[in-house]
């Protein structure tokens, strides 16, 4: 509970605790649960979560970040190799897939901690 009675956190700082899936505003308690579901509201500093909805800007955020680090790679296979497709693909997919499934949780996390920090917090009630 100290942490929460101190002043806020800068903007900096709530990113950073999102992406570390934490809690934007004591930096203590986990911002989800269960992979990407939002916990109801912090274990530590009882901030409330549940009516933040972060809709479609986490998987954006992914596939933004997912692409744009799988293409240099792709683009040096093609160019440096002469694979199969299907040698191509048993890179790439579990490459991809898994890239995906850590990234993703942690743009969930940085943009429920902007929409924090903005107080953009859906119209859902809690
Ligand atoms: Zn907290």
């Amino acid at each position: 509970m100290a942490a929460a009675d101190s002043a806020p956190p800068t903007t900096f700082n709530a990113l950073i605790r999102g992406v570390l899936g934490r809690c934007p505003r004591c930096g203590q308690g986990p911002l989800l649960h269960r992979y990407l579901k939002i916990v109801g509201e912090c274990s530590s500093c009882g901030e409330p979560y549940g009516h933040f909805r972060a809709d479609d800007a986490p998987p954006w955020l992914t596939i933004l970040i997912v692409g744009h680090l799988i293409a240099p790679f792709f683009l040096l296979i093609e160019e440096n190799f002469e694979l199969t497709t299907a040698t191509e693909l048993a890179i790439l997919l579990p490459l991809i897939i898994g890239l995906t499934l850590a990234v993703l949780p942690r743009c969930k996390g940085a943009i429920l901690a902007v929409m924090w920090v903005t107080k953009a917090e859906g119209t859902e009630p809690g």
